[in-house]
């Protein structure tokens, strides 16, 4: 992928001066879903699909940015003068956006850069490939314009400001920080109340993780996210007029149980079990990750992809379908739908031995159902963003 971006970089802007090469990849999240901007717990990794980048400075304040991805759209060009968002300017809003906030942040990036990006994260799939971009964008300025006081958590929380403020998408910190902290063979224990994390090594023995993407075409994920949210503040205001609380992540099952009848309409209140429930699961399920208990993980995970279900309301058929389907598979420990959801993908830790079967069982079962066919993949845990060359 390098060699191939290297030599897209030099036939699109020239092989002169310093090129530099970078890598940020995508995440799947094991358990802790929605929980990020409730004040909970997260148990995500970084993989090794990612975006690779070359980059370099330039003289002038012109931004010339290309992506193998998108290699329809040519070459994009706008400048540092003009960083606000334009519809039309599509996927490199996710950039200029993170070069806004540099600037907003009292990182002022004055001299222009031309920027070749590839990724290999399956497209659209809930894997993260916007907070992968918003990255890889921000490593690039922080080494390119020498920005080394920045440390990683700054700029995971730098990516946020851009998806929040810039695009329109009122994501937690999960995404970016997984992204930015990364550690091959290793989930990310993360506390997003105060950013405290614990490395935990995965160990799955003779399992894999298997992602099974759903081909959805992903339409108001945006707005039902920022609805979710709004929905969580609503019911977490109700239960302040009675208990000393900042977050709903702060509430245990039975202290939950106590308070819940406070929160009068039915929505919010199914809104909140799902955060206090899955807040809950996600700290035990680090727990049996330590002691190596995958079956009781596995059981955690199928428990978490109910609640998203019932409660939260953010699968749809067809993250059902692929949940139900690898219930029902031997080899299976455990499956749930990863990410934002409606659309998206599913993670799955399969038995070695049955991963051929499950693709093939999952896939006809899938197609069957829904009508066009899922994709699979087995992934590795790989590291965060950073330089490569
Ligand atoms: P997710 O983050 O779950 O993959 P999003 O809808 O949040 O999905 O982000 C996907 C968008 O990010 C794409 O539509 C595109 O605008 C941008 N993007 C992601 N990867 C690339 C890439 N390699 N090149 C250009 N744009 C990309
Ligand atoms: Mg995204």
């Amino acid at each position: 992928m390098k060699r191939k971006l290297q030599n897209r970089f030099c036939e699109l802007f020239g092989a002169d001066g310093d090129i530099r090469f970078y890598f940020s990849p995508g995440r799947v999240n094991l358990i802790g879903e929605h929980t990020d901007y409730n004040g909970g717990h997260v148990l995500p990794c970084a993989l090794t699909n990612g975006t690779y980048g070359a980059a370099r400075v330039r003289k002038d304040r012109k931004l010339r940015l290309y992506s193998e991805n998108f290699s329809n759209a040519g070459v994009f060009e706008t400048s540092l003068d003009d960083l606000a968002y334009h519809d039309r300017a599509g996927w490199t809003n996710y950039l200029k956006g993170v070069i806004w906030t540099f600037c907003t942040k009292g990182y002022p990036v004055e001299k222009g850069l031309d920027l070749v990006i590839g990724g290999n994260i399956p497209n659209g799939s809930g894997l993260s490939s916007s907070a992968s971009i918003e990255l890889l964008m921000a490593m690039v300025l922080k080494d390119l314009y020498g920005f080394s006081d920045l440390t990683k958590t700054d700029m995971a929380l730098f990516g946020q400001y851009a998806e929040n403020k810039f695009c329109g998408m009122n994501c937690g910190i999960m995404d970016q920080f997984t992204v930015a902290m990364g550690k091959k063979g290793h989930a990310i224990f993360l506390d997003t109340s105060n950013l405290n994390y614990e490395y935990v090594p995965v160990k799955l023995g003779n399992a894999s993780l298997i992602i099974s993407v759903s081909n959805k075409k992903r339409r108001l994920t945006d707005s039902k996210y920022n609805e979710r949210r709004r929905e969580c503040e609503a019911a977490l205001k109700e239960l302040q007029s009675a208990v000393n609380i900042r977050s709903l992540g702060e509430l245990t099952g039975e202290a939950f149980e106590e308070v819940r009848e406070i929160i009068k309409d039915p929505v919010h209140l199914k809104r909140a079990r799902h955060a206090v429930y899955e807040n809950q699961r996600t700290i035990q399920a680090e727990k049996a990750l330590k002691e190596r208990d995958l079956k009781l993980f596995g059981r955690l995970m199928n428990e978490s992809h109910i609640s998203l279900r019932d409660d939260y309301e953010v699968t749809g058929r067809e993250l059902d379908t692929l949940a139900e389907a690898a219930w029902n598979q031997p080899g299976v420990l455990g499956s749930r739908m990863t990410g934002a959801g409606f659309g998206g993908c599913t993670v799955s830790i399969v038995e070695n031995g049955f991963v051929d079967a499950f693709i093939r069982n999952v896939g006809s079962f899938y197609k069957k159902k829904i009508g066009y066919s899922a994709d699979f993949y087995k992934v590795e845990i790989g590291a965060g963003a950073g330089r490569i060359g």
